[in-house]
């Protein structure tokens, strides 16, 4: 196992900071994850960070401890039936890669998380999803290393706690587990999910008994290229803040007073408010602080519009909260993780 010493973090997280890991390895095969483990370097590291392809990440200065970069690979079918295939995926693989992989062998349930950034181990930490899908809707099973007891722990659907963008590793587990594969339960029999309006736009005029999988993968990166900055031209890390729920009553007193508001009613009778919404009425779309801004087309997306430290982008989102709470009286909660 190879160990690098202030190595530059730059690469390696989308919204382009410019810091330093103290100390820095990369995973490449399932023999690193216990030679890392027993090595003198891991158990004296103090702070470690598990890296996965950093977009959802925010640093606000350099990482003082060891940062494992990902980079696990493998994909293979674990049990086929006429139904549905159980595809094991190892947890460095990229997210986006994945789906494409499914749909070129026909097999359904993350076409609608197409163009999501990131790797397969990354994507159970916060259920991550997309037009009315998530995660956990295919999850079967993931195999973690617990580095408390060294010990390997394989987690069923229920036992991971999936919630709105969170589950166990975000909370209860968090930074004691390192995700080595993730397995996902994928149908032969296609079921399309057009319920999230832009989708269902999208194919409003077509007859749905003519569509494939490819043509829904399609639409849903044409809608996100459409107005979601891409990290590639401007650093990001997709939607920076969780969209706040309200309970019932507390929900039905803001749409009284703000009966324009746009909301989601959950199947438990609370309420989805888009911050993206809120954001904007505080007037923060498009506006720039130095080099951290509010992207013009999409307020809850946070930018790097060039030198911006994580600093800079954590002061703007805390004014941003500070707004939104003078106004609302919601509390935005970040859903990038920072450091
Ligand atoms: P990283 O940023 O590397 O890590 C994120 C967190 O997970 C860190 O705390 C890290 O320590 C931990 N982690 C990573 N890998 C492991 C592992 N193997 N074991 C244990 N812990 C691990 N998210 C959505 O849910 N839906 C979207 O539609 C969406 N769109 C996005 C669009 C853009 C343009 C961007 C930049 C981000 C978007 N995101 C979205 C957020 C992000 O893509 C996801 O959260 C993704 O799963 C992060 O993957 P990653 O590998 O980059 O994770
Ligand atoms: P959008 O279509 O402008 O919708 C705004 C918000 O309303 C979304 O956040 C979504 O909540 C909610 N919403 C829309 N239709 C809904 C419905 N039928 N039922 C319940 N909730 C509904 O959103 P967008 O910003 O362009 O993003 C499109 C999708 O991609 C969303 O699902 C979003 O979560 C996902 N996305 C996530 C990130 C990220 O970093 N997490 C970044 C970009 C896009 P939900 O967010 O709960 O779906």
């Amino acid at each position: 196992m190879q160990f690098f010493e202030n190595y530059s973090l730059f690469p390696f997280n989308t919204f382009h900071i410019n810091v330093k890991a103290r100390l820095l390895a990369r995973l490449q095969h399932e023999t690193d994850v216990s030679s890392l483990l027993q090595s003198a370097e891991f158990k004296n590291s103090g702070r470690r960070l598990w890296l996965g392809g950093g977009s959802n990440v925010l640093f606000t200065g350099d990482f003082d401890g060891l940062v494992v970069k990902n980079e696990l690979k493998g994909r293979s079918i674990v049990e086929e039936t006429d139904q549905h295939v159980i595809l094991k995926v190892g947890s460095g693989e990229d997210w986006h890669e994945t789906v494409r992989f499914a749909i070129e062998n026909n097999w359904s349930g993350i076409e609608n998380l197409s163009l999501i950034p990131g790797t397969i181990g990354a994507a159970p930490m916060q259920n991550i999803g997309a037009y009315g899908v998530e995660l956990k809707d295919v999850f079967h099973e993931l195999e973690a290393v617990n580095l408390t007891t060294g010990k390997n722990q394989t987690f069923k659907n229920q036992d991971c706690e999936f919630g709105y963008r969170t589950s166990i590793f975000k909370t209860k587990l968090k930074d004691n587990m390192f995700i080595e594969s993730v397995s996902l339960k994928l149908s032969k029999v296609p079921h399309f999910n057009l319920s999230y309006r832009p989708l269902h736009d999208f194919f409003k005029d077509t007859d749905i008994a003519n569509i494939t999988l490819k043509d829904v993968s399609d639409a849903v990166i044409q809608i996100r290229e459409s107005k979601l900055p891409d990290p590639k031209d401007i650093g990001n890390g997709g939607s920076f803040f969780k969209n706040p729920t309200l309970g019932q009553m507390p929900g039905k007193m803001f749409l009284e007073k703000y009966p324009e508001a746009p909301y989601y009613q959950n199947e438990d009778g609370s309420f989805k408010i888009p911050a993206a919404y809120l954001i904007q009425e505080c007037d923060w779309k498009g506006k720039r602080v130095g080099d951290a801004g509010v992207h013009h087309l999409q307020p809850l997306v946070l930018v790097n519009h060039g030198n911006a430290s994580g600093t800079d982008i954590l002061n703007l989102a805390k004014s941003i909260q500070k707004s939104v709470f003078e106004k609302f009286h919601i509390k935005l909660e970040p859903e990038v993780n920072i450091f």
